[in-house]
């Protein structure tokens, strides 16, 4: 009896505790895993920086434990300001998916993400990013998109590249017509 009383005993702290152990366990397994697609990520920017490509900057996108994309900054080689990691990866990943949203992928990022590629990010919807460097420590050497963040602040007439406003009735039209599309599809 005293036996029995023991083992319910031990059964009953295993069924307390060891969902606890297991999500620990998960949470390390999980971070070991992020941070070997942020090593990835990170090699891609090495890559890139060994070509001249532009920036030091790299990116992967993940689903199911897979790489489905990776990137790196591409300025340079493409003559493209808006050849940024996240967005090279982005573009890779959608068409790997043939989608045009990331559903259930993390964006790994060597550095966090800039106005543009939040911008990016947020209409491709993955489930997590990731990032490395601070925007601070991309200022440090020169990549400061502060004044981005700054600029959108501003009322148009305010800002450093003059936003004028004209044709809105005419583009409002096309507005009208894709609201009344049965067919279109949402996104
Ligand atoms: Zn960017």
């Amino acid at each position: 009896m005293r036996w029995i009383c023991c083992c319910l005993h031990t059964v009953r702290v295993l069924y307390f505790y060891t969902p606890k152990i297991f999500s620990v366990t998960a949470q390390k397994d999980m971070e070991a895993l992020d941070m070997y697609f942020m090593q990835e990520a990170i090699a891609c920017a090495r890559e890139g920086l060994q070509l001249r490509a532009g920036g030091p900057f790299g990116a992967v996108i993940v689903k199911q434990q897979q790489i489905i994309a990776r990137g790196y900054n591409r300025v340079l080689i493409d003559r493209d300001p808006t050849a940024h990691a996240e967005i090279v990866a982005i573009r890779e990943a959608c068409h790997h998916l043939h989608d045009f949203q990331l559903h259930d992928c993390d964006l790994y990022t060597t550095c966090e993400p800039c106005p543009m590629c939040m911008g990016a990010i947020y209409w491709a919807r993955p489930r997590r990013v990731i990032f490395a460097c601070t925007r601070q420590d991309a200022a440090n050497i020169a990549f400061d998109d502060a004044f981005i963040y700054e600029e959108l602040q501003k009322p148009f007439t305010e800002r450093n590249i003059p936003m004028i406003s004209m044709g809105r009735d005419e583009a409002l039209s096309l507005f009208h017509q894709w609201e009344q599309m049965e067919d279109k599809i949402r996104y």
